[in-house]
């Protein structure tokens, strides 16, 4: 049990607590997502000891270096003084721009931004509604080329972000987004190297962004799209991608359904599984994996196991925070 000094207030933080979840049971505001380590929310400064090595994760160096961690994978191990984010640094704000149905739960959200070039198509941000509710969406399209950053954002049961976007986020409304984080985005290096794409449900977000900005570069070696969902219903761009499967000779896109019957033109069975068994030797492929977290995790491992370097997988595992309590 160690007390968190937070300006001129004490709190404890009790066993098996992390700092996240001592300033939530105090009420104390702080911006959260996923609570597993992934979106960087919930960044906090530690004024007066190093932080656990684990808690400061993939922070950049400039930003451990000066005592940052992430509350929700802190278990303090001393007395902690702390400072609460100074938001106005990390957020700038944007401008809706388009928001409209891209199916029957997939909101397409896109949003002008000043400093678009800093932001890559594969990378993801935090959009913030006006009472801090925090989540993270990945980036669609090639930001610089528009100005803008495109999501594509799924409606969750009861999800409290997800529901406000498609309900009531409107053209015109202005919305916090934060700078951009991830590393899974395009490098314009090895461009004849062949790039496995494998997404489920939003998982296309991202790797549409990466498609558009690998073909932009001239990318030379095959590029395989593999994108799944449970129905038909809930997959989407399906013409767009045909479309540029047409133009781009060196791509191919495969949609899958896993449940019922799979119409013409669709593989039955999930976009991994359908990718893995099509590809047995991914020895110098370069291969990108989002979505759902289960289907990530799984196929890293695959993909390894058929050869793909490790450095050369990446992945954006969609982590929905099992949190169901509402933050404000
Ligand atoms: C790096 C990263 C990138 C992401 N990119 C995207 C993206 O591009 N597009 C996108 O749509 N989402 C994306 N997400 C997920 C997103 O951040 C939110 O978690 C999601 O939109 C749900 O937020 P919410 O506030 O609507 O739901 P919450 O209010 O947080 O509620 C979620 C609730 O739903 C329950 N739940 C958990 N899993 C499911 C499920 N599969 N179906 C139904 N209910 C469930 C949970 O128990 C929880 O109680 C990303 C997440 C991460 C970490």
């Amino acid at each position: 049990m160690f007390d968190l000094t937070i300006e001129n207030s004490r709190l404890t933080c009790r066993p098996g607590e992390t700092v996240l979840d001592a300033l939530l049971r105090e009420n104390i505001n702080i911006p959260y997502g996923c609570k597993a380590g992934v979106c960087q929310s919930c960044v906090v400064q530690s004024l007066d000891i190093k932080p656990p090595e684990k808690a400061q994760g993939d922070l950049k160096d400039t930003l451990k270096s000066s005592g940052h961690f992430l509350a929700c994978q802190c278990h303090p191990e001393q007395p902690m003084t702390l400072k609460l984010p100074n938001q106005a640094v990390r957020f700038s704000d944007g401008i809706v721009v388009v928001s409209e149905p891209l199916n029957r739960n997939t909101h397409l959200l896109i949003i002008q931004i000043n400093d678009a070039d800093r932001y890559k198509a594969g990378q993801f941000v935090n959009l913030q509604r006006s009472d801090g509710l925090t989540r993270s969406y990945s980036i669609a399209n090639i930001p610089h080329a528009s100005g803008t950053l495109e999501f594509h954002i799924r409606r969750l049961q009861e999800g409290r972000f997800s529901a406000w976007v498609h309900d009531e986020l409107k053209v015109g409304h202005s919305i916090p987004v934060s700078e951009p984080q991830g590393k899974c985005f395009y490098l314009p290096d090895r461009r004849e190297q062949g790039i496995l794409l494998i997404g489920t449900g939003t998982g296309l977000a991202p790797l549409a962004g990466i498609l558009a900005d690998a073909l932009s570069h001239g990318h030379s070696g095959p590029i395989r799209l593999f994108h799944g969902s449970r129905d038909h219903d809930d997959l989407y761009r399906i013409n767009e991608m045909r479309e540029l499967a047409e133009q781009h000779p060196n791509f191919s896109y495969t949609p899958c359904v896993s449940s019922g019957d799979a119409p013409k033109g669709f593989i039955q069975g999930r976009a991994n599984e359908a990718a893995l068994s099509a590809h047995t030797d991914l020895t110098s492929w370069r291969v990108f994996l989002c979505g759902h977290p289960d289907m990530v995790r799984t196929t890293q491992k695959q993909a390894y196991l058929k050869g793909a370097k490790l450095a050369d997988i990446y992945c954006d595992a969609f982590v929905v925070s099992a949190d169901p309590t509402p933050q404000s």
